[in-house]
């Protein structure tokens, strides 16, 4: 319960308003059915710098652990059935899902663990067909299968949506179910043994709160971390997205991961297309919002042209750039209760999936924070106890 004497107090303060913070604060509200009083702060509603409204806007259960694996089919569902638990007095809620299938690549070398994880992935419930090179010319014509040995694609349950609709929808079913939302940056906290009793913001004011998760994403995840008594190795990594316009139709094009680690999917009419530069550890540039024009010229148009032809005709369009946040000992996310508090809870590290993750982790820390344990999907691989144990849960399919 939060201090009784202060002005400002709440059961709940979620610090990041953004995919996370509002997945969270919406199943709580539903969960614990009104008994909680719940505040996010956001220190900027207009949510031009955060992740979840600079994303790709994708879904995948092509991981090779099964708790990403899980979290995506949870995934899947909650946006198949988004009206029903987003909507209001019945509307729709568009978030234009489109269930067009990943396509991972395979060399001769990558090929056996595109199999091994393949038959992870299906035995877990997903729906991944694999190809051999014939299976991929005939399904996939526009593609330049030569030095290709497998591919393996997404039937059904994988594909892309509009990521910041989905954010605003769990935004706004959230505030109808009464959480308060209110501007400003969660600066510090101040605790009593192993309790955090408030919060303080950058303007001074302190709310009370009788638990505080931590949601701030790539700009500000880690220095709220420490400020709660447990730094994480969460750093900001630039992505570029870059769209592009195709003269020739290719249809039933889907979100292709091709062998150079370019990846590419429709928009609308046109096309996005992004590559992870291998920028090293702990080097980051929070503040750097510049899109990297150079990586397209010189690496993946390159690339695209190289396995769809037809890409050599593209017409390059906008881009824009956000930033991953990245845990840097395996690339996976840090979900849970810190270790050491009894009510300090962390959602952050998600890298280039915490999207499509947003409606199993919202769930699971409201669950956390309710029951004191997970009640459908157990969230427990993603701990904070790989920091401690120097255990990583490896993730091989990073994109
Ligand atoms: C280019 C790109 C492509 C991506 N593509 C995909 C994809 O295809 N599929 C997918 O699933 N994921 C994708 N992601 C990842 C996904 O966007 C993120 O993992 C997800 O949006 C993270 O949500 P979040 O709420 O944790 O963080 P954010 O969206 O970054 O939100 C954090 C919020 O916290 C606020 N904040 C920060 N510090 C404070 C503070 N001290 N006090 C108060 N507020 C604070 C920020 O203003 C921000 O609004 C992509 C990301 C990028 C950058």
């Amino acid at each position: 319960m939060p201090d009784e004497n202060s002005a400002d107090a709440f059961d709940v303060v979620i610090a990041g308003g953004a995919v996370m913070g509002s997945s969270i604060a919406y199943h709580l509200a539903k969960l614990g059915e009104g008994r909680l009083s719940i505040l996010v702060v956001e220190q900027d509603p207009s949510y031009q710098r955060s992740a979840s409204a600079l994303s790709a806007g994708s879904i995948r259960q092509q991981f090779s652990t099964a708790i990403n694996i899980d979290i995506s089919l949870h995934g899947i569902a909650f946006l198949r059935d988004i009206d029903r638990h987003l909507g209001l007095d019945g509307e729709k809620v568009d978030i234009s899902l489109k269930e067009g299938g990943y396509l991972y690549l395979a060399t001769g070398e990558g090929a056996p663990l595109l199999g091994e994880i393949n038959a992870l992935q299906n035995a877990r419930g997903a729906d991944i067909l694999l190809h051999d090179r014939a299976d991929l010319n005939s399904r996939f014509p526009w593609l330049a299968a030569g030095d290709l040995a497998a591919g393996s694609w997404g039937r059904t349950g994988e594909g892309w949506f509009d990521g910041y609709g989905l954010m605003q929808a769990f935004r706004r079913k959230a505030r109808v179910l009464g959480v308060a939302y209110r501007q400003g940056k969660v600066a510090d906290v101040q605790s009593a043994g192993n309790r955090i009793r408030s919060v303080i913001l950058a303007d001074g004011s302190r709310i009370a709160c009788g638990a505080l998760v931590n949601t701030c994403g790539a700009s500000g995840a880690r220095s709220l971390s420490t400020a709660m008594g447990f730094p994480i190795p969460v750093f900001a990594k630039k992505r570029s997205v870059f769209s592009f316009a195709c003269p020739t139709d290719l249809p039933g094009f889907p979100l292709l991961i091709d062998t150079s680690g370019v990846w590419v999917r429709p928009e609308g009419r046109d096309f996005i297309a992004g590559y992870s530069p291998d920028d090293g550890d702990e080097v980051e540039h929070p503040a750097d919002f510049e899109v990297d024009w150079p990586l397209f010229e010189d690496y993946i148009w390159p690339a695209l042209a190289a396995r769809v032809p037809a890409f050599e005709q593209l017409r390059p369009g906008r881009a824009w750039a956000g930033h991953y946040d990245m845990c840097l000992i395996d690339h996976n996310a840090l979900v849970g209760r810190l270790p050491d508090l009894a009510n300090g809870y962390l959602a952050a590290g998600f890298s280039g999936h915490g999207l499509q993750q947003s409606p199993a982790v919202g769930r699971g820390i409201a669950e956390l924070i309710l029951h004191g344990e997970y009640r459908s999907l157990d969230l427990a691989p993603l701990g904070c106890h790989r920091l401690a144990s120097g255990e990583p849960l490896l993730e091989r399919n990073v994109i």
